[in-house]
Order: structure tokens, then sequence, then C-alpha cells
């Protein structure tokens, strides 16, 4: 279809007519006779041309498969059947074959029609992408395609020769990004993953000594995943971390106290409103005790309280006398609502 069309970039024709013939000022013809394809995207942008390519060559995947499935509907209007052990080989008839049996029977079967349909859009998608065809070839520019096997390669067209080795072809990502950058600029982006065949100045390496730029949709979702799972673990540890006391040297915040019927008891606080909880306590107690006359207790008592006001203050940077202000407020509350003076 497209040599057919205007040659208004051909070298030499000037008119919008399509003229071939026009004869320059010296008398001599611009142009040969060899039809030459028309290019009416030559004043695209290549990485323009790639990206409307790699959505074509999608689309036309997904068309060629749905021709595919009105195929095996005609298979079975036709009768035919497959070869092979369990019927897992080809049909025994050609598609053609299938498509004229049916059409034989009744010309207007509903599956002939469906089946054109979805071959007209087979076409009609090669179409638009034959001219962009044409025009890399008439001057093509660096390319790069992800194998999207783990840990793939990237190469500078899909016909690598070190591709499509196993028993499926090989899938690739067309890496559009890059399309018309330099090769350096490629071999740099993709690191490890350059092929040595594609691309000969590619240096050797691993994914450590030459890291990739250049990752799969799944790699990128599973790189996302990942990022999210790591920054709600962070978050987790942080309101962890804000809910926790240490003791003020860092370590485990153990402290011995003195009880009322005589003997010491160890505490120890691993969160922040336990300790606070004890220190406000011990404080109303503290106040009983110290009515009654009880001065060793509450002696032995203020020491471990200082040891915990010493604990907020590493864990909050603040002063002494804020974290007793604090303190304070705290226990002149508790003791008006349990009526202690
Ligand atoms: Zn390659």
């Amino acid at each position: 279809m497209s040599t057919s069309l205007p040659s208004r970039h051909l070298k030499g024709a000037a008119d919008s007519t399509g003229g071939q013939f026009r004869t320059t000022a010296h008398g001599e013809p611009s142009l040969s006779l060899s039809p030459v394809p028309a290019r009416p995207h030559a004043h695209r942008e290549p990485q323009d041309i790639d990206v409307e390519l790699a959505g074509l060559y999608s689309e036309l995947s997904t068309a060629k498969q749905r021709v595919a499935g009105a195929a095996r509907g005609l298979h079975y209007t036709a009768g035919d059947s497959k070869t092979g052990p369990y019927g897992r080989g080809p049909w025994k008839m050609t598609d053609q074959e299938a498509y004229d049996v049916v059409a034989a029977k009744n010309p207007e079967h509903a599956d002939l029609a469906f089946y054109d349909e979805r071959v007209a859009k087979v076409e009609e998608i090669a179409a638009v992408i034959e001219p962009l065809n044409v025009e890399y070839a008439a001057r093509p520019w660096p390319r790069a395609f992800l194998a999207t096997s783990s840990d793939g390669h990237v190469h500078s067209s899909m016909r690598c020769p070190t591709c499509n080795r196993g028993e499926s072809a090989t899938q690739f990502q067309w890496m559009t990004d890059y399309s018309d950058q330099s090769e350096e600029d490629i071999v740099a982006a993709a690191g490890y993953r350059a092929c040595t065949t594609c691309y000969p100045s590619a240096p050797i390496g691993d994914k450590h000594t030459l890291p990739t730029k250049m990752l799969s949709h799944d790699e990128v979702s599973k790189e996302a995943a990942r990022r999210e799972r790591e920054a709600k673990a962070v978050e987790k540890a942080h309101a962890k971390a804000a809910k926790a006391i240490a003791g003020p040297d860092g370590g485990p915040l153990v402290l011995i106290a003195p009880h009322p019927n005589g003997w010491n008891e160890t505490e120890s606080f691993t969160t922040e409103a336990s300790a606070v909880q004890w220190l406000v306590g011990e404080h109303v107690d503290n106040a009983r005790h110290a009515q009654r006359g009880d001065h060793q207790y509450v002696a032995d008592v203020e020491e471990a309280q200082r040891l915990l006001v010493d604990a907020l203050v590493a864990k909050h940077g603040t002063s002494r006398e804020e974290q007793e202000e604090i303190i304070a407020k705290k226990v002149a509350a508790k003791k008006k609502r349990e009526g202690v003076a």
C-alpha cells in the first residue's frame, strides 16, 4: 500500500502531486525509475516510532491469537479432528481447507464472517506496521530489547542468534526509552545484561560489578513490592522504638526497688508507658510512706526513680527538669484522683 502513496519525501520530488520525472533547471532527471518505498514517517523521531511499533506488535499478537481462536471454530464446524495421541497433534485439515469445507456447505455460515473479520484486523494492524518498518530500514537506529526470562540479557534486535534457543520463543520487552541512544549509553544502562553479541563493546561483569538500569515490568513491580515491605518494616520498627525504653546506657532498663515488706525487687521495663506508670505510682506511694516516716524506704525508691528519669532524658534528649515536670503533673493528677495529700 505504501508504494502507491505520493513520494513527497523522495529526493528531488519537490512538487506535491507525486510527479516522478520532474526536471531540474539543468535539465537532468532528478529521480531514477526504480520504485522507492514511500516514507510517510520520515519526519518522526525514532523513539516515537518504536513506542508506536511496540504497541502495534502487542496488538498484532492479540489479533493473531484471536484468528487462531476463530480458526479452531472453523475446524470443529468442518468436522475436522486432531492427529496424534489424545488429539494433541495438529489438525488434519489446514485452516484454508477447513474454511473451504465450511464455505462449500454454507457460504453464509457465521464462522466464516467471524474468521474473515479477525483476519482483516490482523491485516489492518500489519498495514500500519509496514511503513514504520520501512522507515527503520531506511535509517536504522540503535534499539534495546530485554529478554524477560530471569536475568535476561539486553539485545539490539529480537533476532539475536543467542536467543530463541529453548523450546519456546524468547519473550522480549522492548526498552523503547533507549531507542536511538548510542551503543555506549545502552551498554552503560544495560550493565551486566548487555549482550556481547549484539553490543560488541559491552564489558563482561555481573550484577554487582556492572549493575543494570534495565528492568522488566515484572522486576519493577517486584522491586516496588519489596520497597513497600521494607518501608512498612521500618515504620513498624519506628513505632516500636517510639514506645520502647532502654536504660540510660542503652542497655535493658532494670532497677532494684525496695518492697514495702522489706525485701528488694528487681523491676525491668521495655516500654516507656510501663516505666512512667511505675514512676508515677511510686511517687504517690512515697507520699504515703513519707507520711508514715519511712525515710529509708523513700530514699531507696527515689534512687530507683532517678534511674528512670535518666532513661527518659536519654530517650527524649530533653533536660531532667523537663522530664521531672512531666512526671510531677502526672503525679499530681493521680494524687488528686486517689485523694492523697
Ligand atoms: Zn544479543
